[in-house]
């Protein structure tokens, strides 16, 4: 009996979680981060029992059996990064939003007094992390830009001491490629939306993060090459790790 119970719940165990990527750990002060990678652009960080939720998105399935966010950070006010249908399906009740003005514009008026609105450039220190927003755009900068500069964020995160870039919609702009002491980097890289391959390896080579993760990256047509994205990257500098996760499973 005892064995059947331990194999029901392995499988019941398999059947919610079973898609989901496997989390990773890196060392920080007070305790290792767990990286979740969730979907496309969304993860999950946790450290020192704060949880916090980047840019939720693929559905109330993909967030079944997570911990309930203290934070949550928003980047632009497109549906694959501001997505109702998945905010509504998590616990808002102790979180704090971080979000730009754009994104703030268009929560609903019932979390108003929960949101932080950060502007380019601010540091604010919440729930014991600080948080960095950084400019995040497409080139050349057009009046009919998907991503102009100024409406989104990225963020640089520094939790427990360590460093983490979360670079939201962009291409491989200055303020990328000049970030400095970057522990671990999330890199857009799909067209025509963001950048390609190339552009991110580029950028990813000038500001050097100790790891990175190719993140958010469907396309029009179909998903980038992350495999040759880490080739470009680690053969022209082997001490870059690039993580390559599956952010597209089905929940
Ligand atoms: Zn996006």
């Amino acid at each position: 009996m005892k064995y059947i119970r331990i194999f029901l719940l392995i499988f019941l165990t398999n059947i919610l979680f079973a898609q989901r990527p496997a989390t990773d750990q890196i060392e920080a002060a007070d305790g290792p981060i767990t990286i979740q990678p969730v979907f496309h652009g969304a993860l999950v960080l946790t450290w020192n029992n704060k949880t916090i939720y980047i840019d939720p998105y693929g559905g109330t399935k993909a967030y079944v059996g997570l911990a309930a966010p203290d934070l949550v950070l928003i980047t632009d006010i497109h549906q694959d990064h501001l997505n109702t249908e998945t905010l509504k399906s998590i616990v808002t009740t102790n979180v704090t939003f971080i979000v730009p003005k754009a994104v703030a514009d268009k929560l609903p008026p019932d979390i108003k007094s929960k949101i932080i609105v950060l502007d380019n450039g601010v540091t604010k220190l919440e729930k014991g992390i600080s948080i960095s927003s950084v400019p995040m755009y497409n080139l050349p900068e057009t009046s009919d830009s998907r991503h102009p500069r100024g409406r989104g964020n990225g963020y640089v995160l520094d939790i427990g001491g360590k460093m983490i870039y979360i670079s939201g919609d962009t291409e491989d702009i200055p303020e990328m490629r000049t970030l400095k002491n970057i522990d671990v980097a999330f890199v857009c890289m799909n067209l025509p939306y963001t950048m390609d391959i190339d552009q991110a390896a580029s950028a990813v080579l000038d500001f050097k993060p100790k790891i990175v993760y190719p993140y958010h990256y469907r396309g029009h047509d179909g998903l980038s090459d992350i495999e040759k994205f880490r080739k470009i990257v680690n053969t022209a500098n082997e001490n870059i790790e690039v993580r390559l996760r599956n952010w597209y499973t089905e929940y």
